[in-house]
């Protein structure tokens, strides 16, 4: 007996026979790693010619796949010592960084653009393919030797990931780790990033 409508939802069959449709949202069988992979948008030569963009915003806007990627991303830093906060990069890292940090009940900061923040910040100035950027992080906001989990989308280069990293050292806060949707194969973000701290990613994709 199937109970209720769910046209092709899935279904499990219990001990006793019974066969039960599940609702889209119970479907227990998709993992983080495969959400990922379904949802993110391939965007040809956005920003500029050449750039293959990973749009990983319909997995944010996906009410299971978000809380999903959320769990997946923190869990293998959340033993142990665990993490007091998480770190989010402007701007698809905020998302995440929420998320996880409600997930966990700790606090968020946000790793900024330079010019966005008011007040005393630290800057810090990274390379990129081609030219520069800079990011900025408010210090004292907690206490010094917070443990501090990173978040981002995309792993490419690591560049960003490290002026991250730097900056939280320079803020007094212990980064404990770096997190990612997805990493870029063949631009080495890993084993840059990987050379300061544990990396976790759900994927990995060409470059
Ligand atoms: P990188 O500093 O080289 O590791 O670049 C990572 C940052 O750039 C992240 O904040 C990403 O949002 C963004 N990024 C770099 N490459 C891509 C890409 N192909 N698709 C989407 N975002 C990217």
């Amino acid at each position: 007996m199937v109970r209720g409508d769910f046209g092709c939802a899935p279904r499990i069959r219990t001990t006793s026979g019974l066969v039960l449709a599940l609702p889209y949202r119970c479907a227990v069988t998709e993992t983080a790693a495969a959400l990922v992979d379904r949802l993110t948008a391939i965007v040809p030569d956005f920003p500029k010619p050449g750039i293959l963009f990973r749009d990983v915003t319909p997995v944010f806007s996906d009410p299971v796949a978000f809380g999903r990627v959320c769990e997946a991303l923190a869990a293998p830093f959340a033993v142990g010592e665990g993490f007091q906060a998480v770190a989010g990069i402007e701007a698809r890292g905020f998302a995440l960084a929420g998320g996880i940090a409600a997930q966990h009940q700790v606090g968020v900061l946000t790793v900024r653009k330079a010019g966005k923040l008011p007040g005393e910040v630290l800057s810090e100035q990274y390379a990129l393919e081609y030219g520069e950027a800079e990011l900025e992080l408010r210090p004292g906001q907690l206490p010094q030797g917070t443990r501090v989990l990173v978040v981002d989308d995309v792993l490419a280069t690591g560049g960003t990931a490290a002026a991250t990293i730097t900056l939280l050292e320079r803020a007094g806060y212990e980064a404990i780790g770096f997190a990612a949707l997805l990493e870029l194969d063949g631009l080495a973000g890993r084993e840059r990033v990987g050379a300061r701290v544990p990396v976790t990613t759900l994927g990995s994709v060409p470059a």
